[in-house]
Parts: C-alpha cells; sequence; structure tokens
C-alpha cells in the first residue's frame, strides 16, 4: 500500500464516521460493488419487495377492483406527488406522478406555449439537452406552429426576447454534470415574459431544486435516478399553483377530468395539478416508488447536497493522487454552484476502461465516445466507496495503455 493510498483510506474511514447519513446504506439492497451509477439506476430499497408483494397478493389478488378505492390507487399520483414535492421545493398540490419523463415533457412544453402571451414564434431549447427533450421539443413546435432555437444554456439570457414562447432547460447536464443557473435563468426568461419547463432528473433527489422559492413554472423528472423508484418508474410532473387554472395539456385524458367516472362527451379540465395526468396509473411500478419514498423519511435534501459535495470533492482528489497526470480529465465544473452530482471523467481509453472497472466491482457508466461517468448517490454511496473508485481506476489504467480505443459497443441501457 503505497502512503497515498493509506493516507486517503485513513481520510475516507474517518469522513464515513462523521457522515449523518450513513445509517441510510442498510435500507438498501447492496453488495461490495462500489456502485457508482445511482445516477441512472437508483439501487432497490431493501423493505420494497414485501410491499409490492402486499400490493399484488392482497389489493390487486383479493381486493381487486375495490382497491382502485380502498388502497388509495386512484388518487396515488397526487398523493406520490405531494411525498416528492418537499424534495424539490414545493408545496402540495403541485405534483403528479405518471407518464414517462418523455412525455411530460411534452405535455410541459406544449402547456408553456399556450401559458405564453401571444404572437411569439420561438422555443428555446438547451443545446446541450438530454435527446428526448430535444426531440420532444420539436415535435411540439411542428404542432403549435413554433421554431426551435437551440441555444447553450449560458447564451440563454442574450437569445431570450419578445419572440421567446417558451423555455426548456436540464438543471443538471447528464453528461458533464453542469449544474445550470436555475434561479438566474427563470428570472431571466420571467423578464421576457416567457414561461420556464425545467428537466429534474438528474437533481431530484439529488440536490435542493427550490421550484416554488424560484418561481418556476413548470417541471419535469425522473424517479428511478436518485428517487430510487425501479427501472421505469413514473415520473412526475410539477405545475406552479398560479399557472394551474390556465394549464391546458395537450394530452387530456380522461383521468384528468374534472368528473371522470362521469364519462362526459365533453372535457372539463380537473382543477389543480391533477389535470395534468393522462390515463389509468400504471399501479405496480407507482406503488414502488410511493414505497421506496420511505428511505427519504427524516432526510433534509441539505444535508444529502452537502454529503454529495464533498462525496464528489473527495473523489476528484483520490483520482488526482492515484491516477497518473494526462489519462483522464474531469469534464465536471469544480466551483460547488456549478456542479451536480455526478463526476464525469473524459478518458481517451474509456471503453474498456469502463468494461474493466465494471468486471472489478466498480459501476459507473460511459457516455460515448471518451466520458467515464461516476454517480455520487448520498444516501448510499459513502468515502470509501469514493477511494476505492479511484484506486482501481488507477489500477485499470495501468493495465490499458494510452492510445487503446477498444470501441466494442456496450450493450446496457443507461438513461
Ligand atoms: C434520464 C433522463 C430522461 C429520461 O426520460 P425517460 O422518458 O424516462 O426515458 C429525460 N431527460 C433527462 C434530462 C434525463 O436525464
Amino acid at each position: 500500500m503505497s502512503e497515498n493510498t493509506g493516507t486517503l483510506a485513513a481520510k475516507a474511514a474517518e469522513l464515513d464516521a462523521a457522515d449523518e447519513l450513513a445509517g441510510r446504506r442498510g435500507l438498501f439492497t447492496l453488495d461490495d460493488t462500489v456502485y457508482l451509477d445511482g445516477n441512472s439506476l437508483g439501487a432497490l430499497p431493501r423493505h420494497l419487495p414485501g410491499r409490492l408483494h402486499d400490493v399484488i397478493t392482497r389489493e390487486w389478488g383479493e381486493l381487486r377492483i375495490r382497491s382502485w378505492d380502498e388502497s388509495g390507487w386512484w388518487t396515488a399520483p397526487e398523493r406520490i406527488g405531494d411525498r416528492i414535492a418537499p424534495l424539490v421545493g414545493a408545496a402540495a398540490g403541485q405534483l403528479v406522478v405518471g407518464d414517462s419523463t418523455s412525455v411530460n415533457v411534452f405535455k410541459a412544453v406544449v402547456a408553456a406555449t399556450r401559458l405564453a402571451p401571444g404572437g411569439r414564434d420561438e422555443i428555446l431549447v438547451d443545446a446541450t439537452t438530454f435527446p428526448t427533450d430535444g426531440y420532444l421539443a420539436q415535435s411540439a413546435a411542428r404542432l403549435t406552429g413554433h421554431r426551435i432555437v437551440a441555444v447553450a444554456p449560458a447564451d440563454v439570457p442574450a437569445a431570450l426576447g419578445p419572440r421567446t414562447a417558451a423555455v426548456l432547460l436540464n438543471h443538471v447536464d447528464f453528461r458533464t454534470g453542469r449544474l445550470h443557473d436555475l434561479p438566474g435563468l427563470t428570472a431571466a426568461a420571467h423578464r421576457v415574459g416567457a414561461p420556464v419547463v425545467w428537466d429534474l432528473c438528474h437533481s431530484a433527489g439529488a440536490l435542493p431544486v427550490g421550484l416554488d422559492e424560484h418561481g418556476v413554472d413548470l417541471a419535469v423528472g425522473c424517479t428511478y435516478k436518485y428517487l430510487n423508484g425501479g427501472p421505469g418508474s413514473p415520473a412526475f410532473l410539477y405545475v406552479a399553483e398560479r399557472h394551474q387554472a390556465a394549464f391546458d395539456s395537450p394530452l387530456p385524458g380522461w383521468t384528468s377530468h374534472a368528473d371522470p367516472f362521469g364519462m362526459a362527451a365533453e372535457y372539463a379540465p380537473a382543477d389543480g395539478a391533477v389535470r395534468g395526468r393522462t390515463g389509468t396509473p400504471d399501479i405496480l411500478s407507482m406503488l414502488a416508488l410511493e414505497a421506496s419514498l420511505d428511505v427519504w423519511d427524516g432526510v433534509r435534501i441539505e444535508a444529502v447536497r452537502a454529503k454529495s459535495l464533498a462525496l464528489t470533492d473527495f473523489f476528484l482528489e483520490c483520482v488526482e493522487a492515484h491516477v497518473p497526470a494526462g489519462r483522464v480529465e474531469s469534464v465536471t465544473p469544480s466551483a460547488h454552484a456549478e456542479r451536480g452530482s455526478q463526476v464525469s471523467l473524459r478518458c481517451a481509453e474509456a471503453e474498456p476502461v469502463m468494461r474493466e472497472l465494471i468486471a472489478r466491482g466498480v459501476v459507473g457508466d460511459l457516455r460515448r465516445p471518451d466520458v467515464l461517468r461516476f454517480g455520487f448517490t448520498p444516501l448510499y454511496v459513502g468515502f470509501a466507496d469514493a477511494e476505492r473508485a479511484a484506486r482501481v481506476l488507477a489500477e485499470v489504467l495501468a493495465e490499458i495503455p494510452a492510445g487503446e480505443p477498444g470501441a466494442r459497443d456496450a450493450v446496457r441501457v443507461e438513461a
């Protein structure tokens, strides 16, 4: 063991001992893998299989259709929305859960153009966005007669103007982990009268968002990343209270109706965030998500943020100490105010390196062609994990010489 390794391991042990969230790890099903992919698929909360077993055998198996009322299935989308609300800084009554983030991006972008002042023809979209947002905004623009203006988030203030109908931005860049200025960009859009849709996939459950405090108009986000809802668990849609009466969904399914069981031919939207619903809720995924949210009981999102920054700082320190100079370069901002909860390292040999890391029990992921991505989920990742990940990365790099791209296709699905 080198002196470096000993010192950093000792520092990790100290940091772990002082970590107020350390006890949360026991709530998850984990092994001795260093799991740094919770920003793509969160780990399984230990109690979840038991809860789902009850949903399937008793609520579905025995109560059958009675469960829509008696087990609270019908109101699950807004009830679970209210459970997520405090994690993203929203008062109750403004979030509904359902559909995928992709579908909710579509609803939110079209609805934003319908909230905007008339006579505007541009939708500003983050040019670095996660692709699905861009694709859906394109289609929304074609349907509503707008044109897309793609701009890097830093250039949004200069691109805003009297033609801006709506703005769609990612809070944290999925590739680089860069955190964008939600308060500042929201305020800038409001100065020209344009509503903003924020995509919170990489910030919900990772850092304070402050939706109400910063006057955000509409927001969407995933629940299977930092919120651990399970593969494909339903997304959320936030509609600020002040916009709810005018929120006009482009997908006004019957469950968003004011009286869904009236089965009326005429559409009349429900009050509140409920009008963001579409069809019958996917109860099994939804109730898995609801159960998974128990791991947040008593957790302050500020404590999560503090640990996340400490973890990513410490990982970068260990990479610096262990990895030979020049082999990797961080593309994640070093300033805390600009960093989400992941570290992305550019590495020319990223594909074979990530394959080998995974084989050695350090699971991150790859953003082709050359980004190694490591997500830090403070509820179950510790400082010893960060040290081990950096040490194994150095070992792998020592065995894979520089200049060996080995670009075989990765088969894993990641978001
Ligand atoms: C993960 C992610 C998505 C995923 O959308 P799905 O509809 O759940 O596939 C969308 N946007 C961003 C920014 C993401 O990070």
